[in-house]
């Protein structure tokens, strides 16, 4: 859409809180990792909405947002065309933010609500927790039109609806404005919590001589060692991928980057080009050539599989829903993610 189209639209004021919001939200790292989770607004037949690849965290200047034609994107899923696919800038959630029909629409890739939302039993947990709120469950379905029709369907059931939460996935939530969507998101938030197990520490001596000279580096995020040091998290993680975010990994979507070495030796050939290695008991090592955005990712999963319990029933993606999630729109949300962090 032509900037020029665009009457009146002033990013201090009309933007200005979209854009506060956005960037309180994409600097908790609990709630957006990378360039996961997006917002919306609709504003005068413009749907504003996060840039793809672009990270929440830099929502100052208002260089993270595009404008679309609302009746256009409309349009486009009602002739089952993907906008992400029509309008290569559009975030690749466009279809979801479109279809809700609130204001505000803010999506985010919670730790807390994933730790519920990768259970085989989630809609029943989130019943007791998120009783009283307009909410509705939708089992895993892939972003796009897909995701956009599963909406469609459960808003025509109960179109009062305001908050959604998507299966091995993440978070959706609407307002009138970005005041009362922040003040659910809290909400949600505050029901949803769940306190991370304690992790036994990594062993920073051996990890530093791992790394010493080597292709290796230790992690800034401490907590990333967890999916190494604790017992329970590498168990979960063995069974498969909870999300597709985690197999974003390039070159390495096998399930085996996930599984602890025994090996204390991760610079031997056969972890060669791996993006990390979780090193049983010890803690992780990361490639030198890990972007941040994969960094992000792999804290975003320490703190996912901290919160949940060893004897969850859990819900792993599918062989058929992996291969989806790394079709041509996860490549190019991957290298955008990866090249455009400010
Ligand atoms: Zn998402």
């Amino acid at each position: 859409m032509e900037q020029g189209t665009i009457k009146n639209v002033s990013v201090n004021d009309d933007l200005g809180p979209l854009l506060d919001l956005a960037g309180r939200v994409g600097h908790n790292p609990l709630l957006t990792q990378a360039s996961t989770g997006n917002i919306s607004l609709k504003l005068d037949g413009v749907l504003w909405i996060k840039a793809s690849g672009k990270w929440l965290a830099d929502a100052t200047g208002g260089k993270i947002l595009t404008p679309l034609d609302l009746a256009a994107v409309r349009a486009s899923i009602r002739q089952n065309l993907d906008p992400a696919e029509l309008y290569p800038n559009a975030s690749i959630e466009t279809a979801m933010h479109v279809t809700l029909p609130h204001a505000v629409v803010l999506h985010v890739h919670s730790v807390n609500t994933i730790a519920w939302a990768v259970r085989e039993d989630a809609a029943n947990q989130l019943a007791t927790r998120l009783d009283g709120l307009r909410w509705q469950w939708i089992p895993y379905v892939a972003s796009g039109i897909p995701l956009a029709r599963e909406i469609e369907r459960v808003l025509t059931a109960r179109p009062e609806t305001d908050v959604l939460v998507l299966g091995n996935h993440g978070l959706v939530l609407g307002g009138k404005d970005c005041q009362a969507t922040e003040t659910l998101l809290a909400e949600i938030e505050r029901r949803l919590a769940i306190p991370p197990r304690q992790a036994h520490p990594a062993d920073y001596a051996l990890l530093s001589e791992l790394a010493l000279d080597s292709l290796w580096d230790l992690p800034d995020d401490d907590a990333i060692h967890a999916l190494a040091t604790d017992p329970v998290s590498r168990k979960i993680l063995e069974g498969g991928f909870l999300y597709p975010c985690q197999a974003m990994f390039s070159d390495a979507r096998t399930p085996e980057l996930f599984h602890a070495a025994t090996d204390t030796v991760p610079d031997s050939a056969a972890y060669a080009g791996r993006p990390f290695v979780i090193v049983k008991g010890l803690g992780v090592v990361l490639s030198r050539t890990m972007t941040p955005a994969e960094i992000a990712m792999l804290s975003g999963l320490a703190q996912v599989v901290q919160r949940i319990d060893p004897s969850t029933p859990l819900r792993y993606l599918t062989e058929g829903e992996l291969a989806e999630s790394a079709s041509i729109a996860a490549y190019r949300y991957r290298e955008l993610a990866n090249a455009s962090h400010a």
